[in-house]
């Protein structure tokens, strides 16, 4: 038996919010990850209390001692998943209860508090249901949600985890992730850097996995990629994930994707396009796949298609393939119909034009 009290959340809404003409503007061309609502959430937790002091507050900084934990340490997690308008006007999320699992998966492994399901999600929908006014109803955009948490006792000794943290949800509108629609990307194939090991923390959504990324993700660009492909930490020849999203690939009317052996981050899309794609009456395999094996699968017309999967972008096509040593096309680089048809399943259902079998669909107002 829980002996947790349920939080009550103090509602302090801001008396300097957007114009509608002011709001109006940024939704006409959000871009993704540049402009937030008017509110955020802030909830405590101190080690011995527990969970404390949830509320709604107006959007702002923080104000935290320069030797707070977080800023030395990483010690942080974050979650990311978005607020669909519906087709009939109301809103709502997708899956919000597998981020709120996941996010404690993380909070284990970074030795950090778990937070109650049911108070991730209502944090969630009161601040959705505040800040509705900024779920733009333009197709194919949404409401990008974003909770975090972070180490904040002011303290620099690191024999003990932080005593104290605090979880925010902020709400960003979104157009596409990748701008220009679905265009396949390009990929680089990171031999030098490594994303995640075994034993470490690649299936955790921490922003460290991120700080080590970029260097890579730098290398993809100097290279004329858009994004980076990780490959296993050990032998450098098993495709892990590209950026910061799961990787898919088609041989004909079979999916194969990697295997979560601990160093992939566990995609809620990911999770929902295996189970879509058995009920296309596509098959779904779990495993591992080899650069050699990819570029082979191509030259011999095999392997159809691979896409990226995540809640920002979706599904994109990935188009092309770079590595140090080599190069190809998939199919003819242009998106591929099994993608498509994914990608359009998964939407419909995402925006309430399909109907949700999987009950995955999550009404808040
Ligand atoms: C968040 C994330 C994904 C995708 O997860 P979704 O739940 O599908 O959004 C994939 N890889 C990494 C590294 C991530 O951080």
């Amino acid at each position: 038996m829980t002996t947790a009290q349920k939080l009550s959340f103090d509602v302090q809404l801001t008396d300097h919010a957007r114009t509608v003409a002011e709001r109006e503007q940024v939704l006409a061309n959000p871009g993704f990850g540049q402009h937030f609502t008017d509110h955020m959430i802030s909830v405590d937790y101190t080690e011995g209390v527990g969970w404390h002091d949830a509320r709604l507050l107006p959007y702002g900084p923080l104000t935290l001692d320069p030797a707070t934990s977080v800023f030395h340490y990483a010690q942080e997690l974050f979650e990311g998943l978005k607020a669909y308008r519906q087709a009939n006007g109301s809103i709502a999320t997708f899956r919000p209860f597998a981020n709120a699992a996941r996010f404690n998966a993380s909070a284990l492994r970074m030795a950090m508090p778990e937070l109650p399901e049911e108070t991730f999600v209502e944090s969630l929908e009161l601040l959705v249901q505040t800040d509705r006014e900024w779920v733009p109803t333009t197709e194919g955009h949404s409401l990008y949600l974003r909770p975090f948490m972070i180490a904040t006792q002011a303290a620099l000794g690191v024999n003990y985890p932080s005593r104290a943290y605090k979880y925010m949800v902020i709400a960003s509108p979104a157009a596409s992730y990748f701008s220009g629609g679905v265009k396949p990307v390009s990929v680089w194939l990171s031999t030098e850097y490594t994303r995640a090991a075994p034993g470490g923390t690649g299936f955790a959504k921490c922003g460290g996995n991120y700080a080590a990324a970029f260097v890579a993700q730098r290398q993809a660009v100097e290279n004329g990629c858009d994004q980076v492909v990780w490959l296993d930490a050990v032998e450098h020849r098993y495709v892990e994930e590209m950026g910061g999203m799961n990787l898919f690939f088609v041989f004909g009317n079979k999916l194969l994707t990697p295997a979560l052996t601990g160093t992939l981050l566990p995609g809620i899309t990911r999770d929902s396009i295996i189970t879509m794609a058995g009920d296309l009456g596509l098959e779904v395999a779990e495993g591992r796949l080899s650069i050699e094996e990819w570029q082979a699968g191509c030259e011999s017309g095999e392997l159809t298609e691979a896409f990226a999967c995540g809640t920002a972008a979706v599904i994109t096509p990935v188009g092309t393939v770079k590595g140090a040593d080599r190069g190809w096309t998939i199919g003819d680089g242009t998106p591929g119909p099994v993608t498509l048809k994914l990608r359009d399943e998964l939407v419909g259902v995402q925006y309430g034009a399909r109907p949700d079998t999987h009950d995955w669909v999550h009404k808040i107002c």
